[in-house]
């Protein structure tokens, strides 16, 4: 595929053009995977103190910025001003997190010596190098931050290509680190169209990659690195089950649901996406659901009383209406909205879809959008079997005050995660990842710090 010249930054919320930018040439692009690799073999000798104490600054100054970065994030992707802010907020405390805990994470790990005949035996991380990071745009700071903070205390260097709708906050991410004090070349942002990633993966000087976004670049990240015999994590795409069983505390499960649906304009991988709600408590769950999905606000992404901006790119709405009317058409009921807000911008109001049959493109797609799917469910065996009818399995979050049922789901739900009267959420302290299509790898935590090392098996002899 051929680099494009240049990146397009278009306002969803009005559709104009906020600005263009030029795409580095590929002979600059191989001077800054250079520059990433010398880099780091310095960077790789820094103290653990040291790279703690660059980024607790960097992270101070992400809080100083929050407000004005968190305004660059909704002009370029439409999430509101208001999650904007706690997202940058967010990634600050994570950044703390690792700087105060990845040599806890990263300790040597003791042998059983005696049973390998050795003096000693332990395991020791040491960091890989430059690794590329493909970023999308829904969490245009939080992706890059979960996987940049572990990955530069870990002693690597990090190369992002961010989604090219997102260019202000790459560029600005790119800053703030080096505001912070990290060296000049342990993080850069290469502002490259995904034609270019290629050439970056193949270069023998990164020697990792992970990738946040759609199965298909997924796959063709994947396949490039497996080439390569190169490293790789895959955070996909979801599908995740949100099932409420006839003991759960029903204005707890709408509320929470309202939210897990409809958090960040509906486009979170972790949304809960498939509702599948018991029979016994089907109709009071549907009513009081569809009263507050209907009674969001949908408008200026700026207004901190709006609760729904518009999606981020114009194919993202067209995708989300191509879905809601399949379904329509085939037999579906929209039990509230069901298409485009009229006038500028790509805004889609809430829309829930029900009366779903496996003939529908909702019904094993996912959607992008404030649309949950609603299925009613005659036990827990349906419920479980509908859960993991799904090629994906990134995380799924269960409504039930009983011990065995929950023992159930969190026993035989098919995805990397289950929320037992709780909505999916990533914690820096909790690994993140999924199954199936989802993706492999973990993030955050220990495991996610770990991800991009070398686990060196160290054997000593008297
Ligand atoms: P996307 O189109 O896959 O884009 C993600 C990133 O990959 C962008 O930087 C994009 O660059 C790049 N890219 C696209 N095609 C590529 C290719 N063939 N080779 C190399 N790079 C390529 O995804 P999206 O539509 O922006 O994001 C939404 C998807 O991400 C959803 O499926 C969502 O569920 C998933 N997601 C998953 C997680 C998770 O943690 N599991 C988190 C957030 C989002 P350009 O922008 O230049 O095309």
């Amino acid at each position: 595929m051929a680099a494009a010249r240049s990146i397009t930054s278009v306002s969803p919320t009005d559709g104009k053009v906020l600005g263009t930018f030029d795409t580095l040439p590929p002979a600059e692009v191989a001077e800054r995977v250079g520059l990433a690799h010398r880099t780091w073999l310095t960077y790789r000798g820094t103290s653990f103190a040291e790279r703690a104490n660059w980024l607790l600054a960097a992270a101070d100054l992400l809080d100083e910025d929050a407000e004005d970065i968190a305004k660059t994030m909704t002009a370029e992707m439409g999430k509101t001003h208001t999650s904007a802010a706690a997202e940058a907020r967010k990634c600050a405390s994570t950044m703390r997190f690792y700087a105060e805990n990845a040599e806890t994470f990263l300790a040597d790990e003791p042998g059983e010596a005696s049973a390998v005949d050795a003096e000693a035996a332990y395991s020791r991380y040491q960091p890989l190098g430059a690794v590329l990071a493909v970023m999308p745009w829904n969490f245009p700071l939080w992706q890059v931050i979960r996987f940049a903070a572990p990955a530069l205390m870990a002693g690597n260097v990090v190369l992002l290509k961010h989604a090219s709708n997102v260019p202000r906050t790459a560029l600005y991410i790119d800053e703030l680190f080096r505001r912070g004090g990290f060296p000049e070349g342990s993080f850069q942002t290469l502002l490259i169209g995904s034609g270019a990633v290629e050439s970056v993966l193949r270069d023998p000087r990164v020697k990792a990659a992970t990738l946040t976004g759609s199965e298909p670049a997924g796959r063709s990240v994947a396949a490039i690195a497996g080439d390569e015999v190169k490293h790789t994590v895959l955070e996909l795409g979801g599908s995740d089950p949100f099932i409420v069983m006839p003991s759960a505390d029903v204005d707890r499960a709408v509320e929470v649901g309202v939210t897990a649906r409809t958090q960040n304009n509906g486009q979170s991988c972790i949304a809960a996406k498939r509702f599948l709600v018991h029979a016994d408590i089907y109709d009071e769950f549907t009513d009081k659901f569809t009263a507050r999905m209907a009674a969001l606000t949908v408008g200026d992404p700026m207004d901190p009383n709006t609760d729904i901006g518009p999606l981020a790119t114009e194919q993202g709405r067209k995708d989300v209406e191509k879905l809601v009317d399949d379904a329509l058409h085939k037999g579906a009921t929209a039990l509230c909205g069901g298409k485009r807000v009229d006038g500028p911008g790509w805004f889609y109001p809430p829309t829930i879809v029900a009366d779903i049959t496996a003939d529908m493109e909702i019904h094993g797609e996912e959607g992008f959008g404030p649309v949950p799917s609603l299925y009613k469910v005659a036990g827990i065996e349906e419920a479980i079997e509908l859960a993991n009818d799904t090629e994906y399995g990134l995380s799924s979050s269960v409504w039930t005050g009983d011990a065995e049922e929950q023992e159930r789901f969190i026993d035989q739900i098919e995805a990397g995660a289950v929320f037992v009267n709780g909505m999916t959420a990533s914690y820096p302290e909790l690994p993140f990842g999924g199954v199936k299509r989802s993706g492999y790898g973990r993030e955050l935590a220990a495991q996610g710090i770990r991800e991009f090392c070398n686990m060196k098996t160290v054997w000593v002899g008297a």
